[in-house]
């Protein structure tokens, strides 16, 4: 018998916690590495979520188990911030609080996924996902788009990609790791096409408020033709600087996120309560400081597109959501004439003598691309972009 089951073993490590926890150790041994690997934003959390934090603390009845589907408040605030961005009419019992937008994501595929059952992923793709569906006993079907097609799949290749087994798809706009929003019509026009092939779709919100260019934020979920088969998997995490708080969630139809409320009440119970308290001050709360942050971000966006354009052999589409840049080095691969045999050796090289950090984008399932996340401070961005310049010169 193995000593780790089959369903772990086969289980890679994420590879941005990978990366940045390499980048890490080696601040720790005292180099000067620049990291663009997490994708979190560099600000603290805005004060009066923390204050809310804080008085939450203070008060006892935060200090026992709560509901383990979340607080009524906050998930009548998810409800109701959902109704207005998403244009969906939720009711708060259709609302899961979960640690974190990973963990929603973990239970949508859990709550829907039998084994044998096909997910179809847009590639580049968040790296969580595949493992995420393997663990449910799926299997990912990746759908690969391009760096000229904006990274967005179209129907045609939806199609080509389904058989009978396909269950799911997995939508998510504005992406990581590419930063590419569909258009309303776009949404719109691959919503009736899952619709009518009766296959639902899991929706990943959590960039909806980072937002840059023309193309606004559209949620796939209220397209009539999906009737109920759709969830949303969103969080604090990205909006409002709150990755370290754990708070996200899952909204979809009653049977659904009753599921994967009786599957959270024997993993993990409720969410800590006074990241609760301080989800619900975000949500109900005012939205200046995210105006702020998401202004901020699009200036950096703006500085390392033109940057990265800078460097020889490396291209970049404009991103226009989330806080990551997706460029090509497929110039600098053996294939095209270049030094590395792959991008995972090329980031390896980068980081060991650049001292930089990028995500390779092997991870994300599109080999000969890397992944750079903009949410660090001004003066750090430009230094390692400028050490990538000289670097590839
Ligand atoms: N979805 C996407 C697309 C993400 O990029 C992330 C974070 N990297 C998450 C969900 C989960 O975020 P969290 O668990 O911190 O809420």
């Amino acid at each position: 018998m193995a000593r780790i089951s089959q369903r772990l073993a086969g289980i890679a490590e994420s590879a941005t916690m990978a990366i940045s926890n390499k980048a890490k150790e080696m601040k720790a041994s005292g180099r000067p590495v620049i990291s663009y690997g997490a994708g979190e934003p560099d600000f603290a959390t805005p004060a009066h979520i923390v204050e809310a934090a804080i008085e939450a603390a203070r008060d006892p009845k935060n200090h026992r188990y709560s509901a383990n589907a979340g607080l009524p408040e906050l998930r009548a605030a998810v409800a109701d911030a959902t109704n207005r961005h998403s244009a969906v009419g939720v009711e708060g019992s259709q609302v899961l609080i979960t640690n974190g937008g990973k963990q929603a994501v973990f239970q949508a595929f859990a709550a829907l996924v039998d084994p044998g059952d096909e997910v179809l992923v847009p590639a580049p793709y968040w790296v969580t996902y595949p493992e995420a569906i393997k663990l449910a006993g799926g299997t990912p079907i990746a759908v690969e788009t391009n760096q000229a097609a904006g990274f967005k799949v179209t129907v045609d290749q939806l199609e080509q990609a389904t058989t009978d087994r396909t269950k799911l798809l997995v939508f998510v706009s504005p992406s990581n790791p590419t930063g590419a929003i569909y258009t309303p019509e776009e949404t719109a026009e691959i919503g009736r096409w899952a619709g009518e092939r009766g296959i639902w779709v899991l929706t990943d919100e959590i960039y909806e408020h980072l937002v840059y260019g023309d193309t606004p934020f559209s949620s796939i979920a209220p397209t009539p033709e999906l009737e109920d088969r759709w969830v949303i998997v969103s969080g604090v995490a990205k909006t409002f600087a709150m990755t370290g708080w754990r708070v996200g969630w899952l909204i979809g139809p009653p049977d659904v996120v009753k599921a994967a409320a009786n599957h959270q009440s024997h993993c993990t119970s409720n969410v800590a309560n006074v990241s609760q308290r301080a989800a619900l001050a975000a949500m109900t709360g005012p939205m200046e400081p995210v105006e702020h942050m998401r202004q901020a971000f699009d200036h950096r966006r703006r500085t390392m597109v033109s940057m990265l354009r800078d460097i020889r052999g490396v291209s970049v589409v404009e991103p226009e959501g989330a806080f990551y840049c997706f460029p090509s080095f497929e110039a600098h691969l053996e294939a095209q004439g270049g030094r590395y045999e792959s991008t995972l050796a090329l980031a390896a090289d980068v980081l060991e003598r650049a001292e930089v950090a990028i995500v390779p984008g092997e991870a994300f399932g599109a080999p000969g691309y890397a992944r750079l996340s903009y949410a660090l401070a001004d003066e750090d961005l430009e230094v390692g972009l400028e050490r990538l310049r000289s670097f590839f010169d």
